[in-house]
């Protein structure tokens, strides 16, 4: 079995420095739901895997962040896709737990309860805490450029990607062309 994890916020959605607290605030890319169909379409599950620390800051209540996910999948199933499931982070930075990235914890939950075999499983994400992420965890990654970070924030990332690209529907027309 192999997998695409997706960062959520900045790969699937705008991201926003205060938080995307519910489901007003989410704007979904416009291309996302046909790129999760693709990855479906060519072997792939998808899972989404967040830090949400803002459910410990009390910024975001789990009704919310349950609304913001149902509104997600729901907009990659009428496109044909399937989210097989999302995992969240949402303890605190401070707490030093096993599962916010730049920890694997997520992934390697996903892994183990799904079978997933890590090292032909891609991790795609905005940020350099994703990048280090899914390299510990054994996958491939890819950094889209959809997300805050600045140019000059990238260049100085420690842990590169092995592929950038301008956002989801790219990062899956890359992972495609390399199955083949
Ligand atoms: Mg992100
Ligand atoms: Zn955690």
């Amino acid at each position: 079995m192999k997998a695409v994890f997706l960062d959520r916020d900045g790969v699937i959605n705008e991201d926003r420095a205060d938080y995307v607290k519910n489901v007003a605030e989410l704007k979904i890319f416009s291309y996302v739901p046909d790129a999760v169909r693709r990855l479906n379409d060519a072997g792939f599950k998808v899972y989404v895997v967040s830090n949400q620390q803002g459910v410990a800051k009390g910024l975001i209540r789990e009704e919310n962040l349950m609304d913001i996910q149902a509104e997600i999948a729901g907009q990659v199933e009428a496109a044909g896709g399937n989210i097989s499931k999302f995992y969240y982070c949402r303890h605190m930075a401070s707490e030093k737990c096993s599962c916010r990235k730049p920890e694997p914890g997520l992934l390697l939950s996903a892994a183990c309860e799904h079978g997933i075999g890590l090292d032909e499983s891609y991790m795609i994400g905005d940020t350099q805490r994703d990048i280090i992420a899914g390299k510990t965890a054994g996958c491939k990654t890819i950094l889209v450029l959809s997300g805050l970070l600045t140019p000059q924030e990238i260049e100085r990332f420690e842990c590169k990607p092995d592929f950038t690209a301008t956002n989801l529907s790219k990062a899956v027309d890359y992972i495609i062309n390399s199955a083949r």
